[in-house]
């Protein structure tokens, strides 16, 4: 089935975190088609030269910049440069994440908490400092929960925590950055990607995975990007501090 795309992001610029691969690179990808600046980052300078090369490979405006995004200098390298390159920020998706253990939360290391605490939330917060005096009126915040923030799933507990908080941290500062920005989050369910390679690695696994949702599939990077590109744009004008999940029907809340 082909689908039509718009052109909602004609003129405006997009930072996308984490987006060499998966969620991330096809939330820029499809930013990028419906006419974003789109500026591709990752922790590997191979993977971003890589990933801006397929878009511009597609006709997209496309930029790199290496940030890991736990290190402050590649937080202020990336929304520097972008504003050096492009003289603006419209579109924030904050897209990165680690799950470094599949230990229960009791037996978690006092590093693995800080590790998750780091990159899964504190560095959304701190990249946002950053950018804030560069947002424009009208601009968008998009930041990747999960749907494991909802629902506690098996060997990603203290994870799932992390993607509870990002909820509470959409809440607060759709408040605090009203009326100006938007933010918003989108909570993916199981997508087949390296991160979740768990899922797809074993059939058996995959397979009951499937059957939980109503939807009888794993979701796509593109369902992704498809939610996060319309919490982006001005079609979703009057929405802010909200989750979608997009997990194809799995238990979430009422
Ligand atoms: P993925 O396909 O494994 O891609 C991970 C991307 O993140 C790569 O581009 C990687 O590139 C980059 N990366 C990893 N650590 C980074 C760091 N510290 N700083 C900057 N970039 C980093 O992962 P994904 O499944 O798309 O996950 C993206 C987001 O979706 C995450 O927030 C995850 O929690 C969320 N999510 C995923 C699922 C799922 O089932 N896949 C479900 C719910 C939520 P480099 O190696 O070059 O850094």
């Amino acid at each position: 089935m082909s689908k039509k795309i718009g052109r909602r992001f004609e003129g405006k610029v997009a930072i996308v975190t984490a987006s060499t691969q998966g969620i991330g690179f096809a939330i820029a990808e499809r930013l990028g088609l419906e006419g974003a600046s789109v500026v591709i980052s990752s922790r590997k300078q191979k993977n971003v030269d890589e990933a801006v090369e397929k878009l511009k490979n597609k006709g997209l405006e496309a930029f790199g910049v290496v940030c890991h995004v736990s290190n402050a200098q590649h937080r202020k390298d990336l929304i520097q440069k972008t504003v050096d390159k492009y003289g603006k920020i419209d579109v924030v998706v904050s897209n990165a994440a680690a799950n470094p253990s599949v230990d229960s939360i009791l037996l978690t290391q006092e590093s693995v908490l800080d590790k998750l605490w780091e990159i899964n939330v504190k560095a959304t917060v701190i990249l946002l400092q950053e950018a804030a005096p560069h947002l424009q009126k009208g601009s968008s915040i998009v930041i990747i929960s999960s749907i494991a923030g909802y629902n506690p799933q098996p060997s990603m507990f203290m994870y799932g925590v992390t993607k509870t908080a990002l909820l509470g941290l959409t809440k607060a500062l759709a408040t605090e950055m009203a009326p100006d920005t938007r933010i918003n989050a989108v909570a993916p369910g199981f997508v087949p990607t390296n991160f979740a390679a768990f899922i797809t690695k074993d059939e058996a696994v995959r397979q009951v995975a499937e059957e939980k949702t109503l939807l009888h599939r794993l979701g796509t990077p593109e369902d992704m990007a498809a939610a996060a590109a319309f919490l982006a744009s001005d079609d979703a004008c009057y929405i802010t501090g909200e989750t979608i999940i997009v997990a194809g029907g799995l238990p979430s809340r009422l």
